[in-house]
């Protein structure tokens, strides 16, 4: 008969690329993925058979245990939580095993449509995440559009380089309303749920301190600031996290928006497939200012969390808990994996790990290092 085909594929593989590395072919599966066999041995067949049913029982295990705490074997808790975008979201993320919601993206409110939601529409659908969550905590991240996701009742001029542009925050200052209509719907709701709030794409002081005055003002305008409200920033922009000892110093948290932190340092465009391999977050470049961070929130009694993709990948989690990160935050089908991993770490061993890594000079040796110490 026909000669079995097959891929090995890297883990971090988007199963939305599967249908161009068949029309491409083998070399575009290479480029793509570091590796491809075609028409392999029958012993290699049976091989990865093996290991694919051996994943498999794993996953079912780590499935079984997806809602008990993650502790690392030392005794270091890490909160795993999910990054969601809707009300049925939240419901699956409790499902998944999330100990909380660590990204809330409140895009898809404003989204497909031709008016901003009203202040009552955003109050309500936060309401009923933070219901869904029964108790758990959610993050909710102010808007982030602008850019390459313009608003439909919000004409902006177009932009040379959008990724460079009026996006996340910046676009929030520039509409102010916009913004306060927001912070003030959050507000309400974390009145009487653990709700926290964070704003995306912070480059400079300057820009949370105006920020940090408007959440003062919306509050006022409706009855205070919430007790032991936490508001904090996402660390995306390579100036704040060289700046964050000046950060840690007023923000309640941050979280690690690998995603566009390995983008902007790197200069990779995060969907570009040919720079795949050059965006990878776990290049020392990109962890020395996770580093960075993590020793500038430990000084100021901090929590850093990580919501980008790297949060949700096996091989960047001993790395991350060793710089130090407490809270990761990925897509609910990542979290029972990704508890199982915490849970064969030991802290210490994932500290010398990490600062072997912060000494690499390819996020290549990276993900070598993590994969023989999960392995061993
Ligand atoms: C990130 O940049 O890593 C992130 C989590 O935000 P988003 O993917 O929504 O840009
Ligand atoms: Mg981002």
């Amino acid at each position: 008969g026909m000669p079995e085909k097959w891929v090995i594929l890297r883990h971090a593989l988007k199963p939305a690329l599967l249908p161009v590395i068949s029309y491409l072919g083998p070399a575009a599966a290479t480029i793509l993925t570091g590796s491809v066999v075609i028409e392999p041995p029958p012993e290699q067949v049976a091989e990865a058979r093996r290991r694919a049913e051996e994943d498999a029982r794993r996953l079912e295990e780590a499935r079984s245990r997806a809602a008990a705490p993650a502790v690392t074997t030392d005794g270091v808790a890490i909160e795993v939580a999910a990054n969601i975008g809707s009300v049925e979201d939240a419901r699956a993320a409790v499902e998944a095993g999330a100990d909380g919601v660590g990204l809330l993206r409140t895009e898809f409110l404003y989204l497909n449509r031709t008016t901003p939601p009203s202040e009552e529409e955003q109050e309500e659908t936060y309401r009923q995440i933070a219901e869904a969550l029964g108790g758990r905590p959610l993050v909710l991240r102010t808007l982030d559009v602008g850019g390459d996701k313009p608003l439909p009742f919000l004409p902006r001029p177009p932009e040379q380089n959008p990724f460079l542009g009026v996006r996340g925050l910046r676009l929030g200052l520039a509409e102010p309303e916009l913004l306060m209509s927001q912070v003030r719907a959050a507000l309400r709701v974390a009145a009487t749920h653990p709700v926290r709030i964070m704003f995306p794409m912070v480059s400079v002081l300057s820009e949370w301190e105006q920020v940090r005055t408007m959440v003062g003002e919306a509050a006022e305008q409706i009855g205070g600031l919430p007790d032991g409200l936490q508001i904090g920033v996402m660390v995306e922009v390579p100036s704040l996290a060289l700046a964050a000892d000046r950060f840690a110093a007023v923000v309640d948290f941050f979280s690690i928006g690998t995603n566009d932190l390995t983008q902007y340092t790197l200069a990779a465009e995060r969907g570009n497939p040919e720079l795949a391999n050059l965006a990878d977050a776990l290049h020392p470049s990109v962890l020395s200012l996770i580093d960075r961070t993590c020793r500038a929130a430990a000084e100021h009694g901090r929590w850093v969390g990580v919501c980008g993709e790297a949060a949700g990948d096996p091989l960047a989690v001993p790395i991350l808990v060793g710089l130090g990160v407490t809270e990761l935050s990925m897509s609910p089908v990542a979290i029972a994996q990704v508890k199982d991993v915490v849970r064969r770490i030991d802290a210490s061993d994932a500290r010398r790990l990490a600062a072997s890594a912060l000494e690499m000079t390819s996020a290549e040796a990276v993900r070598r290092a993590a994969s023989r110490y999960l392995a061993g």
